[in-house]
């Protein structure tokens, strides 16, 4: 699995129960950040953020078992370039990923709007030998997914895929506290809660794991599409990850899903 991300945090944000599921039954598993967040930030900025964002990812990475790569484009500025789209198109083929991850390209951000727009663009020319000619084609179009959003228009997130993420959540959020600069100094700042983020290192994770977009509680409208997958089971899921599959890639049969996400009980 490779999942993108226009900033170092977003990936984790969306995908990293669902990477840390992959990672312990052994699965290799890659998250791509476009930009080197060197913008978002109150107090520091240029290379020296940048540098501390890299070392940040990193640590998050080695906290669940996947590889992390921050690209050097700048944060704030990402375009859907030909540049950055034979980027992604390498990426995506030197992992010979299965499944890919990246958000809808109709978010708020526009860097994430974008990197929604590269990986659309990247996909199924992962296949064709003629682009990007130093790095060998894939032979087959993946699954392409996008990661859960609370946007409507022009059409709401479509949850296909529901994982609980419940045995794994406690690694999700080691995995975001590496993050220092993000949630624990420039997201709060955002958003005038600055002075609400404890000072001691346990006490603010575990306000961390509180957070609405950390803790994403499995929300009613969802109940129906998880019990699907988990039966009666499903009604005592607390934290799950959600994905669409896109119209983009390889469509996937429902016994592939089931292969493909090997998390689901057996019924
Ligand atoms: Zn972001």
């Amino acid at each position: 699995m490779i999942a993108f991300g226009a900033h170092p945090d977003d990936c984790d944000l969306g995908a990293g129960g669902l990477a840390a599921k992959y990672a312990a039954q052994g699965h290799k598993v890659k998250f791509v950040s476009l930009t080197n967040g060197d913008a978002g930030h109150q107090s520091q900025h240029g290379e020296e953020l940048a540098k501390r964002r890299r070392a940040e990812a990193q640590e998050a990475g080695r906290r669940i078992g996947i590889e992390y790569e921050v690209l050097d484009n700048h944060d704030g500025k990402l375009l859907p370039t030909l540049d950055v789209r034979e980027q992604v198109i390498r990426e995506i083929r030197q992992w010979k990923a299965d499944i890919v991850i990246a958000p809808r390209p109709n978010d708020y951000h526009p860097d994430h709007r974008y990197t929604g727009v590269l990986v659309q663009d990247a996909s199924y020319m992962v296949i064709v030998p003629n682009l990007v000619t130093d790095t060998p084609p894939l032979t087959r179009n993946p699954v392409f997914l996008y990661y859960s959003d609370r946007f409507t228009r022009p059409q709401p997130f479509r949850p296909d895929i529901i994982v609980s993420i419940d045995d794994v959540f406690d690694k999700k959020v080691s995995m975001l506290d590496a993050h220092v600069s993000q949630f624990y100094e420039w997201l709060p700042w955002t958003v005038g809660q600055l002075q609400q983020v404890p000072t001691d290192p346990v006490e603010r994770k575990k306000w961390l794991a509180g957070r609405p977009e950390v803790a994403r509680n499995l929300p009613p409208e969802w109940r129906q599409a998880a019990q699907k997958r988990y039966g009666g089971q499903g009604s005592h899921i607390q934290h799950v990850e959600s994905f669409e599959i896109t119209e983009y890639g390889y469509q996937p049969t429902e016994e592939e899903i089931l292969k493909l996400f090997p998390f689901f009980p057996h019924r």
